[in-house]
C-alpha cells in the first residue's frame, strides 16, 4: 500500500518560556489519506496552531515523528526540509499573507518561482486554479482591490499551485463574514477532494465541519476524540452524548501500533 499522505506518531511539542514550560501539544498520533479533508477543532489554547506548524515543517516536534508521503521530517536537514516544504505541503494562515504588490495572479505564480516552475504549464495552472476559485474577473488585481472573501481565495490557490500532497488552513475564514467562509471552505473542500490532496482545516466554527469527512477534536494538546461530522456536534461540549467514529478510520490504529512512520 501507498504511504499515508500524513503521518504522525506520538508528536509532542513542549514550549520553555522563563522559568515554566507549557505542553502546547501532547502526544499526538494519527494518519490522513489522499483525498480527505479533515476539520480540526478545539478550544483556544488546545494545541491547533502548534500542531499545524509542525505538520507544515515550519516548527520542530520536541518529541515523535510526522512523515509526508512516508518521508521522515526528522531526518530532513533545514535545508532539504525548506525544499520539502515548498513541493509537497501548502498552508494558507488566518492573515492572508499576500504580497500586496503583485496581482492575485502574481502571488500565486510566486510560489512557483520559488520552484523554478514558473513554465508555461505553471502559469496556466495558476490561472486556472484563479478561475476555479471564481476569481476570473480578478487575475490582475491588486489584493488591496480585492475583498477579504476573494484575498482568502486568492491565499487558497497559492496553497494549492504546487500540487502538494499536504494542503494545511489555519482559520482560513476567521476574517470573513458566514456567507463568505462557506464559500471558501466549501472551495477548498471540494479542490482537496478533487485533486486528491491531504487536507486538514483549523476552525472553531462547528458549522463549517459539514464539508470535513473527519473532525479531530483536540483538548489540551492531545486528540480528544474523532468524529463524524454526520453526528451531533453537541457531543464537543457534552462529551457523554458523544458517538464515537472507531480511531482506526483515521488511521489511528496503524499510527499508534506502527513499526516507524517512515
Ligand atoms: P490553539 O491554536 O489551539 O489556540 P496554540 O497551539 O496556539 O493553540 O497554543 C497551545 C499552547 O501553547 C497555549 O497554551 C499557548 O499559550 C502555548 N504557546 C503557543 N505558542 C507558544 C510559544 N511560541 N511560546 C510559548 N508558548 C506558546
Ligand atoms: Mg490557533
Amino acid at each position: 500500500m501507498a504511504a499515508a499522505a500524513l503521518e504522525t506518531k506520538s508528536v509532542t511539542k513542549t514550549y520553555s518560556t522563563g522559568g515554566s514550560t507549557v505542553k502546547a501539544v501532547d502526544g499526538v498520533s494519527f494518519s490522513l489519506q489522499r483525498g480527505e479533508f479533515v476539520a480540526l477543532v478545539g478550544p483556544s489554547g488546545s494545541g491547533k496552531t502548534t500542531l499545524l506548524a509542525m505538520l507544515a515543517a515550519l516548527l520542530n516536534p520536541t518529541s515523535g515523528a510526522i512523515a509526508i508521503d512516508g518521508q521522515d521530517l526528522g531526518t530532513m536537514s533545514e535545508k532539504q526540509k525548506a525544499r520539502f516544504r515548498r513541493r509537497r505541503i501548502g498552508f494558507t494562515f488566518q492573515a492572508n499573507n499576500l504580497v500586496s504588490y503583485l496581482t492575485a495572479l502574481q502571488n500565486v505564480e510566486l510560489l512557483l518561482r520559488l520552484n523554478n516552475e514558473r513554465d508555461a504549464a505553471g502559469r496556466e495552472r495558476a490561472r486556472e486554479l484563479l478561475v476555479l476559485l471564481g476569481l476570473e474577473e480578478h487575475l490582475h488585481k491588486l489584493p488591496r482591490q480585492l475583498s477579504g472573501g476573494q484575498q482568502q481565495r486568492v491565499a487558497i490557490a497559492r496553497s494549492l499551485i504546487n500540487q502538494p500532497t499536504l494542503v494545511l488552513a489555519d482559520e482560513p475564514t476567521a476574517s470573513l463574514d458566514t456567507e463568505r467562509a462557506f464559500q471558501v471552505v466549501e472551495t477548498l473542500a471540494a479542490l482537496v477532494h478533487e485533486q486528491n490532496r491531504a487536507g486538514i482545516m483549523v476552525t472553531h466554527d462547528l458549522r463549517l465541519v459539514d464539508y470535513a469527512d473527519r473532525v479531530i477534536h483536540m483538548l489540551d494538546g492531545h486528540v480528544d476524540r474523532i468524529i463524524s461530522p454526520k453526528d451531533d456536534l453537541s457531543c464537543l461540549a457534552d462529551p457523554d452524548t458523544c458517538r464515537m467514529v472507531p480511531m482506526d478510520v483515521l488511521g489511528f490504529e496503524e499510527a499508534q501500533t506502527g513499526e516507524s512512520v517512515s
